[in-house]
């Protein structure tokens, strides 16, 4: 039980935004090391103008949160695991890779230096953390930086998604081309996919559904989550693919579709055309947990899943709140998914 000061926030009512927090973690890269970290006050950085970043798009970040539970304690959830992707993320970008024991560690310290803007529990909101990395050092030919920043900083969100199922429209754009890095957390695949978030906003759809690059015939994901479906006889099915960003939580959600409500699970190539077949229909990522999806629009043809418009469906609850139980610490986790910080 930790008793605190909290900040002065009201947390139910935070969005997903950047909110200031009192310190931050970071290291820098230099003469082919790591050094130690710190955490800092300072929440700008500086660089020369012609940093790796700032040219070439030389950056790659990672998300998670860190949660009060039920009994006062605060946890992050899996941890590893984004320490490991961020290292994976890293290698294919030519970075330096952050050692993941001490990715850990550095998100751990900074939980810690920031716990009065750890939402209490009830709220819904968590710490968000966002562990990143860049080139910091100058290029201008085409060429990986010789210097880098590793940096987490932490911020108060509110719950991603509060409403109502949403409409999505598959994407005329493309997000990731076959070999390419769609498998990796790196900033330019988030660059490129503003104009076709920002496009599909002024049609009047929530989301992108991208479908594979090379066909166009299956669904890939959206541009920060994965999808699940759930077939009428309450099957979890997620799309399988090379160029799909491995996620943290559906890797969570089929594993408790399996283990703790004894669902038949499937990891395999999803077509379009069967979108029509299914019960239900999620998005499943940090931000959210599962957004709920109630309608596809296809170039015109409406697809629209009979767990409706109006809330979330039976097993997409179901399995909302099996996930969110274990990270609030309501329901016993696996071992090693619950990292506590105090
Ligand atoms: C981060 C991200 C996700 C979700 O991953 P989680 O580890 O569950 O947060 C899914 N798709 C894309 C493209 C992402 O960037």
């Amino acid at each position: 039980m930790v008793t605190m000061e909290k900040a002065n926030i009201d947390w139910v009512n935070l969005g997903f935004g950047y909110y200031k927090t009192d310190k931050r973690f970071v290291s820098n890269y230099k003469d082919g090391k790591w050094d130690e970290g710190i955490l800092t006050t300072d929440e700008n950085v500086v660089m020369n103008e012609s940093a790796g970043v700032l040219q070439y798009a030389q950056t790659c970040f990672e998300g998670m949160k860190a949660y009060t539970t039920a009994d006062g304690s605060v946890v992050v959830f899996r941890p590893d695991l984004n320490a490991k992707r961020m290292y994976d993320t890293a290698q294919r970008l030519e970075m330096p890779p952050y050692p993941e024991d001490k990715f850990v560690e550095a998100v751990c310290e900074v939980v810690k230096a920031n716990l009065k803007f750890v939402p209490p529990y009830g709220t819904g909101a968590s710490l968000y953390l966002r562990p990143y990395m860049f080139g910091s050092s100058p290029v201008l030919g085409v060429k990986p930086a010789n210097e880098y920043q590793f940096r987490i900083f932490a911020s108060p969100v509110g719950p991603y998604f509060k409403g109502k199922p949403i409409t999505i429209k598959v994407s005329d754009f493309d997000r990731a081309a076959p070999r390419g890095t769609g498998h990796v957390k790196a900033g330019l695949n988030y660059a490129m996919s503003l104009h076709a978030i920002v496009t599909a906003h002024n049609e009047g759809y929530a989301e992108n559904l991208y479908p594979d690059a090379l066909t166009r015939t299956k669904v890939e994901e959206t541009g920060g989550a994965n999808f699940f479906f759930v077939t009428k006889d309450n099957k979890i099915i997620t799309p399988k693919s090379s160029t799909i960003l491995p996620s943290i939580t559906r890797r969570s959600l089929m594993y408790v579709a399996k283990e703790y409500l004894g669902l038949e699970t499937e990891e395999r190539e999803v077509y379009l055309s069967e979108l029509g077949d299914f019960a239900e229909c999620g998005l499943c990522g940090t931000a959210a947990v599962i957004s709920p999806v109630g309608k596809i629009v296809d170039h015109g043809k409406e697809i629209c899943f009979p767990s409706g418009m109006e809330k979330m469906g039976t097993i997409s609850k179901k399995l909302y709140d099996t996930l969110t139980g274990i990270q609030m610490g309501r329901i016993d986790a696996p071992e090693g998914w619950i990292k506590k910080i105090v």
